[in-house]
This record gives structure tokens, sequence and C-alpha cells, in this order.
């Protein structure tokens, strides 16, 4: 522990999400002398308006689709109806338990939380509406908030900050873009019986992701009748004299609907922090410069999670704050790795990912196998959905470690999690041939994958 009687606090935390609220309660535990700034609810966009509210639209929307595919199981019954004042209100019970259980942990590790809008003031200094405090070190932790494309119409579109806070579920809508919020809110939408169109400005959505992967789930969303769009671009927004809303794309096609969710991406937020005047450097695209520590050019002052954007996920940033944590308070220089990172879209069907897409993989190493199964489980069997599962592993030839995991698939999150810590741990195609597996279940897939389905030779 470093303590410095020169400064009120040690570490002044500034945003109480995922990252600000991980490291100021590690570092309060090990007696550091913490104060959070947060102008909103603490938890930041993960709890109040991402991972925790979407995670219960889709399984709202699971719900949805189950009753529909429960006739096979001999439940012939109607879908009940759907009330959404009721998802929202037992959403937002959930959100505000999640609140109020941050605040008391932050303050049960002896974490001061100071509400309000925090600016830097001084390379030691934070002001707080009107009330400057000093520290040794500052902590930005101000996280990312959704980035709107410019164009004629685009203020009536809504963006995932609103959009969890709808007073009624639309009977159609569009949605703008081809990443994760878009394709997991279409398949929200859908579950929940709004007609869906997704629009995607490119050849092919879910850009990053394995091909092959990204190919398979744009053919079983067409399957559900949601209406995607590739080579889809937005010119024009406006209202129409119904109360509609009509899109006009690039292509001079049209689509009218009642509400659209531009799901364009996320920038950091950076603004009225006065890293101008202390001069804390941004990079090309305005996240914070750091190092290998999440030290930013003023050595006092560090920055980590969506506001350095490397990888807005919620469990990098826990990451990234415990790494730093563990440099400043307890002398460990570990790096932290930002290899085998698993990743799930909760769309529908659910990817899950770790690891080398193929078309990396290929580029990285001489020669690699790849194994692939495509299959319909007993529950599909019955239940008549057009839903089915994609697992495909990829190899590395020359040491036969299994360098990327791929599933599209109900519950493929789930199931990506436990294979993440098989290739994080160097597991070799041989050990999966080796394990038992699970049966009957959908994951035993990953360990009887006996035949190559191709090989690529660089
Ligand atoms: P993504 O980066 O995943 O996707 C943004 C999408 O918008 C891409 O398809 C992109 O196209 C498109 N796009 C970008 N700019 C424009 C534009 N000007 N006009 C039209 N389309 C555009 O961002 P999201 O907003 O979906 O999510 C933000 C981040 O939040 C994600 O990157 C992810 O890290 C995180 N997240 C994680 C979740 C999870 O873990 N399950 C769930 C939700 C969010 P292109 O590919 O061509 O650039």
């Amino acid at each position: 522990m470093n303590a410095n009687n020169q400064y009120e606090y040690d570490l002044f935390v500034i945003g109480a999400g995922s990252g600000g609220v991980r490291a100021a309660r590690m570092a309060a535990a090990l007696g550091v002398r913490v104060a959070v700034a947060e102008q909103d609810r603490a938890g930041g966009t993960c709890v109040n308006l991402g991972c925790v509210p979407k995670k219960l639209y889709v399984h709202a929307a699971e719900h949805g689709s189950a009753f529909a595919h429960a006739a096979g199981f001999g439940f012939n019954s109607q879908r009940p109806p759907f009330d959404w004042q009721v998802l929202q209100q037992n959403k937002d019970g959930v959100i505000a338990q999640a609140n109020r259980g941050l605040e008391g942990i932050l303050g049960k590790a002896g974490a001061t939380l100071i509400k309000g809008k925090a600016t830097i003031t001084g390379n030691h200094e934070v002001t707080v509406e009107g009330t400057s405090y000093s520290a040794e070190r500052i902590l930005i932790a101000t996280g990312s908030r959704p980035f709107v494309p410019a164009l004629p119409g685009s203020d009536l579109m809504v963006t995932s900050d609103e959009v969890f806070a709808l007073q009624s579920l639309p009977a159609r809508a569009l949605i703008i873009g081809g990443g994760y919020i878009a394709t997991e809110f279409a398949g929200i939408f859908h579950g929940l019986g709004v007609a869906v169109t997704q629009a995607y400005r490119g050849e092919l959505f879910l850009r990053g992701f394995d091909n092959e992967v990204r190919r398979y789930v744009a053919e079983h969303i067409r399957k559900k009748k949601i209406d995607l769009r590739f080579n889809s671009q937005p010119a024009e927004i406006e209202n129409t004299t119904d109360g509609s809303l009509r899109v006009t794309f690039t292509d001079g096609s049209s689509v009218e609907t009642d509400l659209i969710l531009a799901a364009t991406g996320r920038r950091p937020n950076t603004a009225n922090l006065g890293l101008d005047k202390i001069g804390v450097e941004l990079n090309d695209l305005g996240a914070i410069k750091v190092d290998e520590g999440f030290q930013t050019n003023v050595p006092s002052i560090y920055a980590l999670g969506d506001v350095i954007d490397r990888m807005q996920l919620t469990p990098v940033a826990l990451a990234e704050a415990m790494n730093l944590v563990d440099r400043l308070y307890r002398g460990k220089q570990t790096s932290l790795s930002y290899k085998l990172i698993p990743t799930a879209v909760f769309c529908s069907p659910n990817i899950g990912t770790v690891g080398l897409t193929e078309e990396e993989a290929g580029e990285q190493y001489p020669h690699i196998d790849i194994f692939t199964t495509e299959f319909r489980s007993l529950k599909q069997a019955l239940s008549g959905t057009t839903e089915r599962y994609l697992m495909k592993l990829i190899v590395d030839a020359g040491s036969d470690r299994v360098v990327g995991a791929h599933m599209a698939g109900e519950g493929a999150g789930e199931i990506i999690q436990g294979i993440a810590i098989a290739l994080k741990a160097g597991a070799t195609k041989a050990v999966f041939d080796q394990t038992i597996g699970i049966h009957p279940t959908s994951a035993e897939e990953f360990v009887t994958m006996r035949s190559k389905t191709r090989s690529i030779d660089r």
C-alpha cells in the first residue's frame, strides 16, 4: 500500500461502472483510501443500460419462442398475452437491487461514494459539483456511450440508452447495425412478437467473427422470418402522415416502421472531464491512451474499461481493474493478456466464441485443421424450430493445439465459457478427444468431432 497523507485520498475513481467499482472495492479492501464519483446510478452501462437488462429481455424473448415450440412436447395451448409493462417493472426492480448492492459493496469495502459529475481540475485534483478533492492517483473509468451516425432525421432513432425505457413494445422495428447490440435486439424484438428488419451496411454482418459462423447465423435468422438486409445503409429518416417512420436507404429502397434502433457502435466518454486542460492524450479514435499498466501520459492519472477502448466488454474492464490494483497496491507487475478472451452474442441462435477465427488461424499458422459439426438436438427434434447447432474447432496442425472454438446455437455462451478454460490451458485436439462427453447434451459434440472437415495449408 502506498498511503500518502499529503492527499485526501490515495485513489480517486471517476465512474462507478464495472471497471470503476471493481478497482475501487479491491483497492479499498486493501486499506487504500478510495473515493468514487458517479453522476448516475452505480453499475454503469452493464447494469443499467446493457448486459443486465439485455439478458433479461433475451430470457423474455426465449419464453416467447418456447410457447410456440411446446406443442411437440404435448403442450397444446395458445401463447398467453405478453405484458411489456410487467417485464419493464421487473427489470427495473432487478437493476435497482443491483444499484443498491453495488453501493453497499463499495461502502463495506471502505470506499466513499460521491454523487455528481466529476472533472479533473489538477494532476492530483478532482472537482465534483463545486467541491474539490485531492488524490495521489486518479482513475478514469467513465465508459462509453452510443454513437449515432449523422444523417437527416437521425434524431428520430433511439439507441440502447433509450430502448430499455420504451413505454410500449412497437409492432415493427428497424435495427441499424450488424454488431452485438443490433443482432441481439433483432432476436429480442422478434421473440417478443415484433416484426423486425435488421439493416447492415456491409456484405455480411458480425464483422470479426468466424465467417462460417456469420453465414450460418444469417441463414438461421432469416429462417425465423427476420428481414435481414445486407449492403443496406440508411440515407434519410422522416415521419410519415400516419405516424410511422420511413427510412430511405442509399440504394433508394425504403422501410416503414414504428421504431428505429441505431446500434452502430459506442464511443469513449472523454468529454467534459477536463482532459484537455490537464493534457491527457487521446488516440485517433478518441479513447484515452494508456500504457501496459493503464497509466496515461500524466503519471498520476490512469484509465481503463470502455474509455480506453481495447475491448468493450465488462469482464475485460473487471480484469483491467484487478490488474491495476495488483500493480499499484500489491506490487505485482503482471501484464494482462488480451488473448483468448471468450465472448458471446446473445442473438438467436446464440454465438459463443474463443480464440482465432478460421481466417485468422489461416494467416498465423502454416497448416490448420478444421473440425465442424452441424446438427439438430433432441429438443429441436420435437420443438419444430428451424434452429440447429454449428460447432467448430480450429487446430494448429503443427502442435495439435486447439486455437479457436466457435459455436452457434442455444446456450453457446454457457458452453464456450468452459471450452475457453481448455484453450487457456493449451489443450490439444488429442485432449479434447480424450475427454469423455456428457450424454445426451449438445456440448458433448465438442469432444466427439473425430473427422476433419478440411485442412488449410498456407
Ligand atoms: P459493434 O461494434 O459490435 O457494432 C457496430 C455495428 O454498427 C457494426 O455492424 C458496424 O458496421 C455498424 N456501424 C458503425 N458505424 C456505422 C455507420 N456510420 N452507419 C451504419 N452502420 C455503422 O457495436 P455495438 O453498438 O453493437 O456494441 C458496442 C460494443 O458493446 C460492442 O463492440 C461490444 O464490445 C459491446 N457489447 C457486448 C455484448 C456482449 O458481450 N454480448 C452485447 C452488447 C454490446 P461495420 O462492422 O461495417 O463497422
